[in-house]
């Protein structure tokens, strides 16, 4: 994979969760604490800091550097999850990976994922994107639609896992916040991968 393509890559999906933080944090204000826009914005402009650094690896090496970054500046639960979830597509992936590769790699980084978290689908998190993401790659269906989807399914969803499953039965209702960043991600990936097509 060339430079400019990992370089476009990461700063559309870094600029793409900057420009929906207030969102973001709009959503966690209903169900959890307010700051996941600010939490993921932070991790987003350490990203951009290094972009030129991060796009001269090769793919595995600039995804977990990726996560190393957001695991280190987002903070919160999310930090963590992120964090692991790049740095295991980092450890999946080869140097230079084909389409089919990207598939089996996601499923090993929500196995990564789930085992940080103890968190599983259904329980309204960014789990409930990733997983129908990886099984619309798998598949041949379109992930982004899979990804708005798996988004706006959290809505009913009543929260399990982290802060937001303090509200009980009063975290239905609400979008999860991860789980519509999650989905932002997706939708900038995709566009890149359009635009290169
Ligand atoms: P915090 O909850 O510490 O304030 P954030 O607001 O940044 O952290 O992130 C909250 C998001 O993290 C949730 O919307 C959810 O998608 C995700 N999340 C929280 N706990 C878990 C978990 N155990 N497994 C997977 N995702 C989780
Ligand atoms: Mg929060």
């Amino acid at each position: 994979m060339d430079t400019s393509l990992k370089r476009d890559l990461i700063e559309t999906v870094a600029l793409r969760i900057i420009a929906h933080a207030d969102e973001l944090s709009a959503l966690d204000r209903a169900i959890g604490d307010g700051d996941h826009g600010l939490n993921m914005k932070r991790g987003s402009e350490a990203v951009l800091a290094d972009l030129d650094g991060l796009a001269a690896k090769p793919l595995p090496a600039a995804l977990q550097g990726v996560g190393m970054t957001l695991l280190t500046k987002v903070g919160g639960a999310a930090g963590p999850i992120y964090g692991t979830l790049f740095m295991a597509l980092g450890k999946a992936l080869p140097d230079d990976p084909a389409p089919g590769d990207l598939a089996p790699a996601l499923a090993e980084a929500i196995v990564a994922v789930k085992a940080r978290g103890k968190s599983d689908v259904g329980q309204k998190t960014m789990l409930d994107v990733l997983v129908p993401v990886q099984v619309a790659l798998a598949e041949g269906r379109d992930p982004v639609a899979a990804a708005m989807a798996g988004a706006e399914a959290t809505v009913d969803m009543k929260a399990v896992r982290g802060r937001s499953s303090f509200l009980g039965d009063r975290s239905v209702g609400h979008m999860d916040p991860g789980a519509r960043c999650a989905a932002l991600m997706i939708g900038a990936i995709a566009e890149v991968v359009r635009r290169q097509a």
